[in-house]
């Protein structure tokens, strides 16, 4: 067919196979050489989510092709308006609490504190609720929790913002059946009960105005306070590199970040394992364990 021809040696299996990983090995060095220096030039502005924290025992919402992988979570206008819908709620939040409380950061949380101890970020935006980016160093101040906290609850009546330890305390003492019940840990400290009337499970009102208490997280169906996300943005506009951490960005409330950098020309740097929304955005994407990889391009 015009097409000159030639001897071709093929390679046993085993040595293609050592070439290809010493090639995707020497990918991966680049790759985090050349985040090393994105990162050197500081204001840098990251952006985390469930990927980071995994592998602190906290259950992820997504496999590494996007896809959620447990059952539909709740809905805020469900929350509100269903008596029913609370009580299953804080029933099973009431279980699973105690391994958000427990959970520790990691080596992609101390990564990041490293680089805002030296100045490095200009602002830390995390989709997660487990609050480990505190506990890890990360400044309250240079934190912005986009989701909201696990830790802490508010009642939709007075607006008073309290501790979930505490609540949690008195959820246990008013239902020590429930306690016992065993229980299967989900995202966002949401455990899945089997065989359970959770019509008996007594909720707990506020101390102060009796109103409805829900926890300080955003859910589904709810929008994310204005202010969060106008302070991001101008912190973002001001970046010089929008750093991607462990999230696929399925959730819009994280994805508009990456159109907003593209729009003002700010340059993104992805780590992942898997697919995100913004890998045909990125000048730089390196997959495998966040943590891993945060932690030597931060040396
Ligand atoms: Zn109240």
């Amino acid at each position: 067919m015009g097409r000159a021809q030639c001897s071709v040696t093929v390679q046993p299996t085993s040595t293609h196979s050592d070439s290809a990983n010493s090639a995707n090995s020497a990918k991966r060095a680049s790759g985090i050489a050349e985040l090393r220096e994105l990162l050197a030039g500081g204001r840098v502005f990251a952006l985390t989510g469930a990927g980071v924290s995994t592998d602190s025992g906290i259950p992820d919402y997504r496999d590494e092709h996007g896809t959620w992988k447990g059952r539909e979570p709740i809905q805020y206008r469900d929350f509100v308006a269903s008596d029913a819908v609370r009580r299953r709620y804080w029933a099973r939040s009431m279980l699973g609490f105690p391994l958000m409380a427990s959970a520790t950061p990691i080596a992609a949380h101390y990564a990041i504190a490293e680089l805002s101890a030296r100045g490095a970020l200009s602002l830390l935006v995390t989709q997660n609720v487990d609050g480990l980016h505190h506990r890890a160093g990360c400044r309250d101040d240079s934190v912005v929790d986009l989701h909201g906290r696990l830790d802490q609850v508010r009642c939709l009546g007075c607006g008073a913002l309290t501790d979930r330890a505490a609540l949690q305390c008195e959820l246990l003492a008013r239902n020590p059946d429930f306690a016992r019940a065993s229980a299967v840990v989900k995202p966002d400290g949401d455990a899945e009960l089997s065989d359970v009337d959770y019509q008996r499970f007594e909720i707990a009102a506020c101390a102060a105005c009796g109103g409805i208490l829900k926890p300080h997280v955003v859910f589904f169906g709810e929008n994310v306070p204005v202010e969060r996300v106008k302070r991001s943005m101008a912190a973002l506009e001001q970046a010089k590199l929008l750093l991607i951490a462990g999230t696929s960005l399925m959730v819009f409330s994280g994805f508009r970040f990456a159109r907003a950098a593209a729009r003002f020309g700010v340059p993104i740097a992805i780590v992942n394992r898997g697919v995100t929304r913004a890998d045909e955005l990125s000048v730089l994407k390196i997959e495998g364990n966040v943590g891993a990889i945060l932690s030597e391009a931060a040396r």
